[in-house]
């Protein structure tokens, strides 16, 4: 047995990266989310001169795709290297080819795969098994880990297995659910992967290498009189595979404590009904039958580790003879299939076998991360209890199309024995590393076990960020999202004027709020809703100006640490002055690069946090009738309102599958109506005098959130005094009688600064004062808005009338990619948006895969949008790694369009 284990707080990706990294001499990698950081890990360890377990430092090779990788892999395998790669989604799809030569040749290795979602109707960078299902027919091995502690462990499994079996493996685990959640695991020491790793294997496989001094032919061309034969001779292989796997396990098990077996079962010893699953919806699976089996319920389930080679002996073995019913759930979906993959398998190995066959219903659950909880496994159960279980259903949806759901009873809860932390913060505001830094302190402080899991959609930045962290005294499974929460903690004001924020508050919570106002002032700027919840829930509500000691300590926007702060100051999780002196130890540790100053700036930041920090005394009576903001504005389109809203407001999960196209499609121009409201300082025109009317604010503007319009001054008389305007200046503008107007968008600006900077209008009497300043948002955001409603429905200048090859004339044109969700100062956008001003009522766009897919595709609005007769940019994405062939054909079906359309004119010459 290990004598001392390690400790370690870290995600599915580092843990499985140090195993890799410690057995392997060679790693071809190539990026794609959420599988990168195990690449960027291996690269990091080399880079700072960390060897394996044989004392080299392990050549890590970036190639220019993943089919490049796979192809290192094979060459490097052929000549004799321990070798792996890292993957998902589209990326392992490309190494198919290569995956079927490396199991044909029978050469040992392991990919770790983060599984993800396969891009169909839509891309998805979140997680599922599509990816992972489409490689199992090319003769790799496949072990599949629920948690990050599994990741880690099957890492040196498979690494053995595949020197002992020559079957080369995959080493799967949850994109995103495992690779990204952070836990606190036992480490495998550097004895033990000694111990594991079969020396006389390994100089096997490198006596097999190509070597001009014993050369042999790999890779021939065979004949119809030859292949097949060949092919079926790995037989045998695979036969021994399974066994040499669960040996392997035995003997990490007799090293480390920690037991697995091929199919682990748990539940009931004589259980009639049983879940079949695996990956890391094991861990609500185990809670729900603890809970259920604790209250007499004969229910179990069969986690399958090993996948493939699939073993039907020790499957059928580890299934008590009591069952009568069982559904297998599937995290994938094979369109006009039987039925999944999983499925499939367990009906076949049930009819092979010499058990009678038990009611088997396969379900799906959990495609791209889709929320997999306690709530879903009872439904389950419940169904299987049904007197006809339905077969081939959904959960976690609601399917009104072809009625494959099945209905949830919110009310069944399992027992809870961890303190739950939420906190929302702002894309990018630094909330999910601090809290990162948090799980790191109190995991080394405490016995506690730590789990942090962050959810962000694909925005580039400025979107919502969920912090999940859970503390507790025993190993935590629950690898689903907190539904009851001991803390939360709201770092981004704005959003309690349209999120229930305090919604999953548990009774006698706390409460703190990141707010511009005072504790004496801060209850009446809250919703009604939410000051009933406080008084409802009793909760300890606690209010600070984060954004005030930032900027008074020179931080800027980052309130991460100060916010840091004031958790360990009122959660009590750790003694307050022990929290500060960690929190202090990771500042230096993150900041000590950027020089003493930057330290030093952090430091007076935490002290400042707790003299700034108030618990607020509140009514016991509601005293606000202020309901929450909607999401889109009023004038926005019916589907925009009833459907892209709900996802908006974090609710998307309970959109119906009919409200979508089956077949992906989305309208375009929806980013106008969602005011995202995220500045806290934003431009305003100052001094129309002193404007050059350069409009270079206008062009540098990555959202299209600030825009000049030239008008007739008939039109001014009926414009809001607030709205400033000016004759306008220069070529075809009529001095005396048009209008120069600039305005900014003040809930779509992003307050990056950037209009600001590059305007060159400076005051003679004040160096500190432009054409256009930065104002604190809140005084000018009524002004403003009211400013920027009336100009967005002033008309175009003609633009037949515009010299439009300049900066300034540019501007004038309406664009037609508006209020992107890129980042704050974005370089890419600007140019898009004056791509689609000059040629946008007559593009089609192949967008490449990347930060522009991003910004211009992501759900749940789209910023390209169309001029009054509405035309406008037409927009598609199809793989990363194909866009100029895509390009290409899209280009070809419109030259074929245009060469109809000519040919038909020219039937129309007399
Ligand atoms: S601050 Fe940034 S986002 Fe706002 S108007 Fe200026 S350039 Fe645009
Ligand atoms: S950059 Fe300055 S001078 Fe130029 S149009 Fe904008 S506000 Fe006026």
């Amino acid at each position: 047995m290990q004598k001392k284990v390690q400790k370690l707080i870290l995600d599915g990706n580092e843990a499985v990266a140090r195993i890799a990294h410690k057995t392997n001499e060679v790693c071809a990698i190539y990026p794609i989310t959420p599988s990168s950081p195990m690449g960027e890990h291996a690269e990091a360890f080399s880079a700072k001169g960390q060897t394996n377990i044989f004392g080299d430092i392990p050549r890590i090779i970036e190639m220019q795709s993943e089919g490049g990788a796979a192809g290192a892999v094979h060459g490097s395998l052929q000549g004799g290297a321990l070798t792996s790669t890292f993957t998902a989604s589209q990326g392992l799809l490309l190494m198919i080819p290569n995956m079927y030569k490396i199991a044909g040749e029978l050469l040992p290795t392991v990919f770790h795969i983060a599984a993800r979602t396969i891009a169909t109707h839509a891309l998805s960078i979140f997680g599922d098994h599509s990816d992972v299902m489409a490689t199992r027919q090319t003769g790799f091995g496949m072990l599949f880990g629920g948690t990050v502690q599994e990741a880690q462990d099957f890492a040196l499994i498979a690494q053995v297995a595949t020197l002992k079996a020559r079957v080369p493996f995959l080493n799967v685990f949850d994109g995103f659910r495992t690779s990204h959640e952070i836990q606190k695991i036992d480490g495998i020491s550097d004895d033990v992967i000694h111990k594991m790793m079969p020396l006389d294997k390994i100089m096997e496989h490198k006596e097999r290498a190509l070597n001009p001094k014993n050369p042999v032919i790999r890779g021939t061309s065979q004949n119809p009189d030859v292949f097949f034969q060949a092919r079926e001779a790995a037989n045998l292989f695979y036969q021994r595979t399974p066994r040499i796997v669960q040996e392997t396990m035995d003997e990490f098990y007799k090293l480390t404590g920690r037991k697995y077996e091929l199919f682990d079962y748990i539940g009931h010893p004589e259980a009639e009904e049983v879940i079949i699953i695996m990956g890391s919806g094991e861990g609500p699976v185990k809670e729900t039958i603890e809970t259920m089996v604790a209250e007499g319920d004969k229910v179990g389930a069969l986690i399958v580790r090993l996948y493939r080679p699939f073993d039907i002996g020790y499957f059928i073995d580890k299934l008590p003879k009591t069952v009568q019913k069982i559904a297998v759930m599937d995290r994938t979906k094979e369109s006009g299939s039987v039925g999944e993959p999983l499925y499939l398998d367990v009906v076949a190995a049930y009819a092979e076998s010499d058990r009678p066959m038990p009611a088997i219903v396969g379900g799906r659950y959990g495609l791209s991360s889709k929320e997999f909880n306690p709530t879903m496994v009872k439904a389950i159960f419940d169904n299987l209890n049904a007197e006809t279980p339905k077969n081939h259903f959904t959960v976690g949806i609601i399917d009104d199309v072809s009625k494959t759901s099945i209905p949830i009873d919110k009310l069944f809860h399992t027992k809870k024995s961890t303190f739950n932390c939420l906190f929302y913060g702002l894309g990018s505001d630094g909330t999910v590393s601090a809290n990162k830094n948090s799980i790191k302190i109190i995991g080394d402080t405490t016995d506690h076990y730590t789990q942090g899991y962050f959810v962000y959609d694909s925005n580039k930045a400025g979107s919502q960020t969920i912090s999940h962290l859970r503390f507790g005294p025993d190993p935590i499974y629950s690898t689903y999202l907190i539904n009851t929460a001991d803390f939360i903690a709201c770092h981004k004001f704005n959003f309690i004027d349209r999120y229930d924020i305090i919604g999953k508050a548990k009774k006698g919570g706390t409460f703190l709020l990141n707010a511009p106002y005072s504790k004496d002032e801060i209850w009446e700027r809250l919703p009604e809703k939410t000051q009933q919840g406080i008084i409802d829930k009793e909760l300890k509500f606690y209010v600070i100006d984060a954004t005030k000691v930032a900027h008074e300590a020179k931080l800027g926007r980052r309130t991460n640490t100060i916010l840091q702060t004031c958790f360990f100051a009122i959660s009590g999780i750790l003694p307050k002055e022990d929290a500060i002196k960690r929190i202090k130890n990771a500042i230096v540790k993150s900041y000590s690069h950027k020089g003493d100053a930057i330290v030093q700036m952090n430091f007076n930041a935490v002290d400042k946090s707790l003299e700034n920090l108030f618990e607020v005394t509140y009514p016991k009576k509601v005293t606000s009738s202020k309901a929450f903001k909607s999401f889109v504005t009023n004038n926005a389109t019916t589907f925009t309102k009833e459907v892209l809203a709900m996802s908006m407001a974090g609710k998307g999960d309970l959109l119906p599958v009919g409200v979508f196209m089956p077949d992906g499609t989305f309208p375009t121009g929806t980013s106008q109506y969602q005011k995202r409201d995220i500045a806290d300082f934003i431009p305003v025109w100052d001094d129309v005098d002193l404007c050059t009317q350069c409009n270079k604010c206008s062009l540098i503007c990555p959202h299209s959130a600030i825009r000049a319009k030239v008008v007739d001054e008939s039109m001014v008389s009926e414009f809001p005094e607030t709205l400033g305007s000016v004759a306008a200046k220069g070529r075809p503008f009529d001095k005396e009688k048009d209008k120069y107007i600039l305005q900014v968008s003040p809930y779509d600006c992003t307050g990056c600064n950037l209009c600001v900077e590059i305007c060159p209008a400076v005051s003679k009497e004040d160096e500190n004062f432009k054409a256009i300043n930065m104002h604190s948002k809140k005084e000018v955001v009524e002004v403003e808005a009211a400013n920027w409603n009336h100009f967005i429905e002033l008309p175009n200048y003609d633009r037949k009338e515009l010299k439009v090859d300049n900066v300034k004339g540019s501007q004038f044109l309406q664009p037609l990619f508006e209020f992107s969700g890129a980042c704050p100062g974005c370089g890419e956008t600007p140019y898009i948006k004056l791509l689609t001003q000059l040629w946008g009522d007559n593009m089609v766009i192949a967008n490449a895969t990347g930060c522009s897919s991003i910004y211009g595709g992501n759900l749940p609005t789209t910023p390209y949008t169309t001029n009054n007769d509405g035309r406008g940019p037409a927009w598609a994405n199809s793989l990363f790694e194909d866009n100029a062939e895509y390009g290409l054909g899209l280009k070809l079906a419109l030259n074929a369009k245009q060469a109809r359309a000519q040919k038909l004119l020219k039937l129309l010459e007399p």
